[in-house]
């Protein structure tokens, strides 16, 4: 299906980093987008030049990027639409659809519920207005809501409707000149010929006076499409108080792109069969408004993570080798290392990433393979080598039994193990954590068989003489100690 004429857009005000909610609304808008053959408009709202920064465009820019949502127009700025905006709001009023109100700036908010829908000014003739105004007189120019209904059907929520007389006539241009976030945001969807609008529902509020200002300009309607709000798992509106929420957060903790991508998909839709991990293009294949939930969706980090595993555990090794480089270098591992020995890092990442759920997770796991030297986890340490003699004493005949074998495969390893262990009168465990803790510094690694073959005979030999030095230390400052 291609339609050219579908036009789509994503506004951020740009007040703050791009946040899941955010983040979800622009995807679903590329989505459709892309499903329809259409395309897909980036119009940053900074009209509000107080809150609005350089800097949040800069990262709401760099977050989509990352995160591959792609726009074909724009980025657009919403401020430099100011004279179309005004000139907008003078057709309502020299078409008798909006009047001029000259109550003084702080009543020139909407009136509260129950002192009238109509602001006093209303009933200046026009020309009255005209004269007061060439005089200097300050004013704002106000939306006359017409009586009747104002109802559409919304592509999430059904037949929508509501009685005008619970509008207020609301403000279009304030004394200063400057446009109000319903005037700017119709004057630009109808500029740029958008032809669905899909937001976060916190603005199906506004909506009926948007459609009141297409009806008064003379524009047909888009298609609206309000999607619903995003809760933690607690059932309250996601905030900070739930842990990360922007999508530079998630992207700094390790979070991949596709994953990151997908997850956002099925926040709030679903294909309907069932599947859970989906690429990019199956997402465009499936996506249609038809399935887009009504009720709230719930941010489920432990998804978040289990998908982000997914995609872990099923990138091409060599994006793995090029996003861990960056983690693996902080960890210490020498740029000779990571530059020369491809094939050593390359399957050091992939046995690591068995166990882990983000990248730097894996590289995590990953850097005792490739380091120089490790250092013991403190937790592992008191763990497993609580009794240093007992432990070095167990250490001694691992060393001795893995110096005299041929075969480093892990298969053979187990067996040669098992045998010590029962040769020793211990569980295997009692090899094994300590053991773990000599060749890798940690409680938790992948499999002990398969690391000592990755290892090698040589560095792990060379690790347990380390964990031996270091054993020998601990049990002798004890007996000082002691
Ligand atoms: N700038 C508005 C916001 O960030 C979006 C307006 C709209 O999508 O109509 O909430």
């Amino acid at each position: 299906m291609c339609d050219t004429k579908v036009r789509v857009r994503f506004a951020p005000s740009p007040t703050g980093h791009l946040h899941v909610g955010g983040a979800r609304t622009a995807l679903f808008n590329y989505l459709l987008a892309r499903r329809l053959g259409g395309r897909f408009v980036l119009r940053i709202e900074d009209t509000d030049r107080a809150r609005s920064t350089e800097e949040m465009t800069r990262s709401i820019l760099d977050s989509m990027a990352w995160l591959g949502l792609d726009f074909d127009e724009g980025p657009y700025h919403q401020a430099d639409g100011l004279e179309r905006h005004r000139a907008d709001a003078l057709t309502l009023l020299e078409s008798g659809a909006a009047y001029r109100c000259f109550c003084p700036p702080p009543e020139q908010g909407a009136p509260k519920k129950g002192e009238g829908d109509v602001c006093a000014c209303s009933e200046i003739s026009p020309e009255d207005g005209a004269v007061r105004a060439k005089a200097g007189e300050p004013h704002a120019l106000r939306f006359r809501v017409p009586p009747g209904e104002t109802a559409w059907e919304d592509a999430v929520h059904g037949r929508r409707s509501v009685s005008n007389e619970h509008v207020v006539d609301f403000v279009l241009l304030r004394s200063d000149g400057t446009p109000v976030y319903n005037l700017a945001v119709v004057s630009d969807d109808i500029d740029m010929g958008i032809t669905y609008v899909l937001r976060g529902d916190d603005h199906l509020s506004n909506t009926p006076k948007q459609i009141m200002l297409y009806d008064a300009l003379g524009a047909s309607l888009p298609t609206f499409a309000h999607v619903p709000m995003i809760l933690g798992t607690d059932g309250r509106r996601l905030s900070k108080r739930h842990g990360a929420t922007s999508v530079e957060a998630f992207r700094e903790e390790g979070v991949l792109p596709d994953a990151l991508f997908n997850f956002l998909a099925l926040l709030g839709w679903s294909p309907g069969d069932g599947r859970e991990v989906m690429e990019k293009a199956e997402l465009v294949e499936a996506f249609g408004m038809d399935r887009i939930l009504k009720k709230s969706a719930v941010f489920d980090l432990e998804k978040l993570t289990w998908l982000n595993r997914q995609y872990v555990v099923l990138m091409p090794i060599e994006r793995l080798v090029e996003m861990a480089a960056e983690p693996l270098r902080a960890a210490g591992v020498s740029p000779g290392v990571l530059e020369d020995q491809p094939d050593r890092v390359r399957a050091a990442l992939d046995l690591a990433r068995e166990r882990g759920s983000t990248i730097q997770a894996v590289a995590a796991q990953a850097a005792p393979f490739l380091q120089e030297a490790i250092s013991y986890d403190e937790d592992a340490v008191a763990r497993f080598w609580k009794q240093p003699e007992e432990a070095a004493l167990l250490l001694r005949a691992t060393r001795d039994r893995l110096s005299s074998i041929v075969s480093f495969a892990p298969d053979d390893l187990e067996v040669e193990i098992r045998q010590l262990a029962s040769q020793q009168e211990v569980g295997a465990g009692k090899i094994i954590h300590p053991l773990r803790v000599a060749v890798m510094g940690t409680a938790v690694s992948p499999g002990i068989f398969a690391v000592l073959s990755l290892m090698g005979q040589d560095l792990t030999l060379g690790r347990i003489e380390g964990a031996l030095g270091y054993l020998d230390a601990m049990a002798g400052s004890r007996r000082l100690d002691g």
